[in-house]
């Protein structure tokens, strides 16, 4: 079985002398674990480090974010956005956050006149995307929005405009384009290292417990497929390096009525590409699947765990593919930071969450209406 080395991964993507720093047991970087808070902003600033401030302190800031903000090299964890004082204490000192560099969702408006927040990324429920990224582009800041951009077409167009007017960039959390297993698929199937694809799978799904933000349409602007499905569409448009041209979708039986109350519990949906393939996908939030797959005219490739944050495995016909352990946040926030910094812009940006919206939107339509919808 063939193996990509390390080496000839990192040489691949440029990236030979990254150096990624240890973390100490706290999350933190042992060397600054006693520095004063304005110190040790002196020194991240000093070392041309772009400052972050995370809005929404839930478990996808606090369990990867901010870790992951200890391993930066071009941008560091400057400021926090928390409705709740006893996170804030928290976290200043665990991460050694200036006081002044602490918001809660009032005077959110004044880190306009903070000069060490440059970047605000909007780790919130789906709907208020729109409005935090908004509100931080006409505060004058890039911004990092999570996925799914928003919950309408509309709002990300809202959202693009606030940002090319305050002339600041704006770029959405998908982690996945900066991690090498899915590079590994990109180049396999863009390259057509196998011959053209004929066959493409996904599907991604968990079991969402009662009661969270999730399962509520005003707050999730849909369901599995505004959480997990995007994944999937993700993961077939950059695999193919194309875009549907149509789509059809059918929603299960809702199993449990009382938890899937205005959103689709499982969902299949079927892409037609521009070439003629029709890729297959599945999202449920009651089931569980983990995979993205490819079938070439001459080999297979494939992912499966395919989206979580590491330990992903990749096979394809020809042997496994093995990259080392990187963090995908690290190096997403790093490239967003360099793309500021050098003027480039993201290969993230707005406008492709604003497709991925429309995506769904059609998606959405076609499971409504059971009829084929053209993008
Ligand atoms: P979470 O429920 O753990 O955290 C949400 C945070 O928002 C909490 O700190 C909560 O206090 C705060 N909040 C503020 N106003 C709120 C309100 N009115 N209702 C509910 N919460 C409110 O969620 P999460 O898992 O951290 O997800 C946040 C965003 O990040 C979502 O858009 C999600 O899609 C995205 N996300 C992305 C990834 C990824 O891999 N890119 C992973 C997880 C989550």
């Amino acid at each position: 079985m063939k193996t990509q080395t390390r080496r000839k991964f990192l040489f691949n993507l440029g990236l030979a002398g990254l150096s990624i720093p240890v973390i100490s047991g706290n999350g933190q970087c042992g060397e600054d674990k006693k520095s004063n808070p304005n110190a040790m902003t002196d020194k991240n600033r000093k070392a041309g480090k772009l400052g972050i401030a995370l809005v929404g302190l839930g478990g996808y800031s606090t369990g990867q974010l901010a870790p992951a903000l200890q391993q930066t090299e071009h941008c560091y964890l400057a400021g926090i956005v928390t409705g709740t004082p006893s996170k804030a204490e928290t976290w200043k000192q665990k991460y050694n956050i200036p006081q002044s560099n602490i918001y809660n969702y009032e005077n959110y408006d004044a880190i306009k006149d903070n000069p060490d927040i440059d970047i605000v990324y909007v780790v919130l429920p789906n709907a208020m995307h729109a409005e935090y990224s908004i509100r931080a582009a006409q505060a004058g800041k890039h911004v990092i929005c999570e996925k799914p951009m928003a919950i309408t077409v509309e709002d990300c167009d809202r959202m693009i405009d606030a940002s090319k007017m305050a002339g600041k960039m704006l770029s959405i959390g998908y982690r996945l384009h900066f991690d090498p297993y899915h590079l590994e698929m990109v180049r396999l199937g863009t390259q057509k290292i196998y011959g053209p694809i004929k066959k493409m799978n996904a599907g991604f799904s968990f079991v969402a417990p009662k009661g969270i933000w999730r399962l509520d349409k005003k707050m999730a602007g849909g369901g599995p497929l505004m959480d997990l499905g995007i994944y999937c569409l993700q993961g077939i448009c950059y695999t193919t390096g194309m875009e549907p041209v149509a789509v059809t979708a059918q929603s299960a039986p809702i199993s449990d009525k009382e938890k899937f109350v205005d959103i689709e519990e499982t969902l299949t949906w079927q892409m037609e590409m521009p070439d003629g393939l029709i890729a297959a996908c599945t999202t449920s939030y009651s089931q569980r699947m983990n995979m993205l797959r490819a079938e070439a005219e001459k080999g297979w490739f494939e992912l499966s765990p395919a989206f979580n944050y590491s330990g992903l495995k990749g096979k394809t016909s020809g042997g496994t593919m093995e990259y080392p352990a990187l963090s995908q946040q690290a190096r997403q926030m790093d490239d967003f930071a360099l793309a500021i910094k050098n003027n480039r812009s993201s290969p993230v940006p707005g406008e492709m969450g604003r497709r991925d919206m429309k995506i769904i939107t059609a998606i959405y339509e076609a499971m409504r209406t059971g009829k084929r919808v053209a993008l």
